[in-house]
């Protein structure tokens, strides 16, 4: 346990900064967060708000489970929306449902909790499938559908009450040395250890650190539609065949390269824009739908027309719900650390850079902020 004369400063009001305020505030440590905007506005408002531990590979999923364990915990104090519905992976083709198929055997093996569905069980589990279409689906009872705008606004709140975690909203940090940082106001402030969790914006602060790491920005586009009529519910979050070539879990699977195939060769279209859908319920009753992927430089800041009509053409495809009147439109840009579930380095004596959790920060954040800290930083 540090002594709570301990200083920690996090600069990122984001998933992964609110992560490792909570970590370190666990330790004893006096913590206190800087965000250069009102709030937090970055991917971790803009996400499907899917924790998701089953798309995380083997390794890394017993660390996606105790994130759950935490957002339990988190949830429970503040009473904000956490859906423990699970998720189904909906194929509507005969390769996809190979790989459902080997994937329950050689996962399961491994440790994750997968059921194989048949039709009739899948569309009476999941009323948003179109009936007569799905193939199989892929049952996975982990999944907690979570209200990302909902649950990033009252973690601040938690971290004060129960931890003390202080928070300097509208501060932005604009150089950091060992033991201490500098706001945009010229004021100085020290700090024994200084956590860099600034997401995308991940080269502003140490650019050097970055210029041999294969890091990349990378855009989604993102909708909603309006609240579904009649308290209409979607079941378990939804994800489709293309969502097999997404994720690492299914790598696992021998015969994934056929579903890769041939969608790049049936429709180069959804691989050029990195395109697989999913979808959630947010906490009024609307349906978060996406997404796309488009790295490094081929974000615009304009978002394409295109791409949403392709993510609603295959949503549209394999799920009918009850109104799809689009009430948002938007995009949320994270860092990627390609083949690493994040991106840690230390430029200098105690001064930590955390970044790069790809699309994985609502599912990984707290358990991986947990391990470092708890593990590595804080043990002697
Ligand atoms: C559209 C979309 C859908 C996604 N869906 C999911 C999902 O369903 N499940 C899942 O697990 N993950 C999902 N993700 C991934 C997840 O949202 C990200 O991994 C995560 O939000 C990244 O968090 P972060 O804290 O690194 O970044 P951010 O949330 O972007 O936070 C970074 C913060 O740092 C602040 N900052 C930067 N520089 C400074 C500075 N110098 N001084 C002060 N403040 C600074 C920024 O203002 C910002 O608030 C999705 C991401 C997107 C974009």
């Amino acid at each position: 346990m540090k002594s709570n004369t301990h200083q920690v400063a996090i600069i990122g009001s984001g998933i992964v900064g609110l992560a490792h305020a909570w970590a370190a505030a666990k330790t004893g440590a006096q913590v206190t967060v800087f965000e250069r905007t009102d709030k937090a506005r970055g991917a971790s408002v803009r996400n499907f708000g899917m924790f998701w531990p089953v798309g995380q590979p083997a390794d890394l999923y017993p660390v996606a489970l105790r994130s759950g364990e935490l957002w339990r915990e988190f949830a429970t104090a503040m009473k904000t929306t956490a859906r423990p519905c699970g998720s189904v992976h909906v194929v509507d083709h005969d390769d996809e449902a190979a790989v459902l198929e080997e994937f329950v055997k050689l996962g399961g093996d491994l440790g994750y909790e997968c059921e194989l569905w048949n039709r009739a069980t899948v569309e009476s589990r999941c009323p948003g499938v179109r009936p007569g279409i799905a193939k199989a689906g892929l049952f996975s009872p982990t999944e907690t559908n979570i209200d990302p705008r909902e649950s990033i606004a009252t973690l601040p709140a938690f971290l004060t009450e129960k931890f003390g975690v202080r928070f300097r909203w509208k501060t932005a940090v604009t150089e950091v040395t060992t033991g201490l940082l500098r706001t945009a106001d010229g004021t100085k402030h020290n700090f024994d250890d200084i956590f860099i969790c600034s997401g995308h914006d991940f080269e502003s602060l140490f650019p050097a650190v970055f210029t041999t790491v294969p890091m990349k920005p990378c855009k989604l586009q993102m909708l909603r539609t309006v609240p579904q009529p009649g308290g209409w519910k979607l079941g378990p979050m939804l994800a489709s065949g293309l969502t097999l070539r997404h994720y690492a879990n299914f790598e696992i699977c021998p015969s994934l390269n056929a579903v890769k195939q041939r969608i790049a060769t049936e429709s180069p279209e959804l691989d050029r824009y990195g395109i697989h859908v999913m979808a959630s319920q947010d906490r009024n009753g609307g349906i978060v739908l996406g997404d796309s992927h488009e790295y490094a430089n081929d974000i615009e800041i304009f978002d394409k027309a295109e791409i949403d009509d392709l993510i609603l053409r295959e949503l549209r495809r394999l799920f009918d719900f009850p109104d799809w009147t689009i009430a948002e439109r938007w995009h949320g840009i994270y860092a990627k650390y390609p083949d690493h579930p994040e991106f840690r380095a230390e430029p200098l004596p105690n001064v930590h850079i955390a970044t790069g959790m790809g699309g994985s920060g609502m599912t990984m954040s707290f358990g991986l902020a947990e391990m470092f800290l708890g593990k590595q930083l804080f043990s002697s």
